[in-house]
């Protein structure tokens, strides 16, 4: 069976080799473990889950190496330890909510049927690692310290740019971000930065600190980029064979990722293969916390009130193979209540029946093509038809369903869960908030007291402010949990 994968690298679709067909290696940029992982996240995790297992059906089980991180030292840590544990010493709010997130996070995407990967390295597991990496590349003259950080000289890289097809002219005539003195270029990106001390610059509580790399005398941190380059080499080498994320990363994360790792090992390439899933949104809009439409995998998975659960995990990861992993994919209630409505009927025409040994040809063909995940379900779905009649159809729909992790001997009951997950009109909420606001500028405050009340009837709570530079109140919303 020959693999083609689509590289962003070369923007085309390109026949997939390995560099050692006993070890295929292949990494993905996992979670940053402040809060639960949202319905975007679980992409990526679901869509590098099928290509580890398509590797392993190809090569062998035992001849794949899957490395998907978690990124446990961040800005938004650090924020969110101090807020949650104001009582505990930094680092132990930190470890704490770090362990927390984790745990949640496996379980979540336990329930969506992903495999664990083959090692899940910590960022501060491999902090002299980092330090290493960062003194190679100041060695050899792709980095400079400055200010008590390691910065990585862009200009030291001709190709600087090449991922995401930009060249660092475009990008420094666009640089709108402003430029920290120390740093000799625009574009120059930070592998190192001291840590803050509690008291220092409206710091609260210290931010945490290692012992830095040669020349810098205070405690420091590791740039975000740093960790997936550092990490990425202990486990699969200074070349590897896929590099996977969301598109959203291919810069300046990926960019980055690539200048370090190629500049302090001189090699032409860090991973062959970059491979992007394409962005989420929900219900035709992006996701975000202020429109309300932020969705949670614990939230999807949870169970309501009445004790009845909202979504089975099956359910949510068939749903989200519908689309093609590098297309854009809208989230709506809709494709849910469709994804059950196939595992239902999928369940019942395999009850009782013996899974053939592999999944049918055809279904493993279309996934070899790129992943395409929307053919491998038009050939389940031409199974099921003839599954009833044909015993051995029926065999190949199991072993097919399996192998791509949506039913795993569920019975036909467990998917038959689901309801509604509050879907908010935002319009609506915003032409109500909008009435509300006009009613108290007129001072009808019956008015804006009735329209609150509305509001809050359909489950969005309001937060008034003050705007500080035109006095006027401004006001946002979110849906109650
Ligand atoms: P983060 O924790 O933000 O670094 O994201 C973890 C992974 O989820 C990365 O691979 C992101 O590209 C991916 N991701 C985040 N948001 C979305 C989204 N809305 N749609 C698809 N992928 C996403
Ligand atoms: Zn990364």
């Amino acid at each position: 069976m020959s693999l083609s994968l689509y590289n962003t690298l070369t923007r085309r679709k390109e026949a997939f080799a390995p560099l050692d067909p006993e070890r295929v290696r292949m990494y993905v940029c996992g979670p940053t473990v402040y809060d639960f992982a949202h319905i975007g996240n679980a992409r990526p995790v679901i869509v590098f889950d099928v290509l580890f297992r398509l590797l392993r059906q190809i090569y062998g089980p035992d001849h794949v190496i899957y490395a998907r991180n978690i990124t446990d030292v961040d800005d938004k840590i650090n924020a969110r330890a101090a807020e949650r544990y104001p009582d505990l010493a930094p680092e132990v709010g930190i470890r704490t909510l770090t362990e927390e997130t984790a745990a949640q996070f496996h379980q979540d995407i336990a329930a969506l049927g992903v495999l664990p990967p083959t090692v899940e390295p910590r960022a501060t597991e491999h902090i002299p690692e980092m330090v290493a990496l960062c003194n190679l590349l100041v060695a050899r003259g792709h980095a400079y310290v400055a200010a008590d950080h390691v910065l990585f000289d862009v200009s030291s890289m001709p190709d600087y740019g090449k991922l995401s097809n930009r060249s660092l002219e475009e990008m420094e005539a666009g640089a709108r971000v402003e430029v920290a003195p120390y740093k000799r270029g625009p574009m120059d990106f930070v592998l190192w930065k001291p840590s803050k001390r509690a008291g220092e610059a409206g710091q609260k509580t210290a931010e945490p600190g290692w012992a830095s790399p040669s020349g810098i005398t205070v405690a420091g941190r590791p740039g975000w980029h740093i960790e997936c380059s550092a990490m990425a080499e202990k486990h699969l080498g200074e070349v590897f064979d896929i590099h996977g994320g969301g598109i959203d990363l291919a810069f300046p994360h990926h960019e980055n990722e690539i200048a370090q790792s190629r500049c302090g090992h001189g090699t032409d390439v860090m991973a062959r293969v970059w491979m992007h899933n394409g962005f989420l949104q929900v219900e035709g809009e992006k996701m975000s916390k202020s429109l309300g439409n932020f969705i949670t995998i614990n939230e999807l998975l949870a169970t309501d009130r009445f004790g009845q659960q909202r979504w089975h995990g099956r359910v949510i990861r068939l749903a989200m193979l519908g689309t093609h992993y590098r297309q854009p994919i809208d989230w709506t209630v809709d494709r849910l209540v469709q994804a059950r409505t196939a595992l239902l009927d999928f369940a019942d025409l395999v009850h009782g029946v013996e899974a053939a040994a592999e999944p049918h040809p055809e279904f493993l063909a279309a996934l070899s093509d790129d992943l395409n995940t929307p053919s491998a379900m038009s050939i389940i779905h031409g199974l099921a038809k003839s599954a009833r009649r044909n015993t051995e159809s029926a065999e190949l729909l199991k072993s097919s369903l399996r192998f791509l992790g949506v039913y795993d001997n569920q019975s036909r009951d467990a998917f038959a869960v689901g309801g509604a997950v509050r879907a908010v009109d935002s319009a609506k909420v915003e032409a109500l908030v909008s009435a509300r606001l006009a009613a108290r500028k007129r001072k009808d405050f019956k008015e804006s007291d009735r329209l609150r009340d509305e509001l809050a009837a359909m489950g969005i709570q309001l937060k008034d402010a003050k705007d500080p530079k035109t006095g006027d109140i401004v006001t946002t919303w979110e849906v109650q949990s």
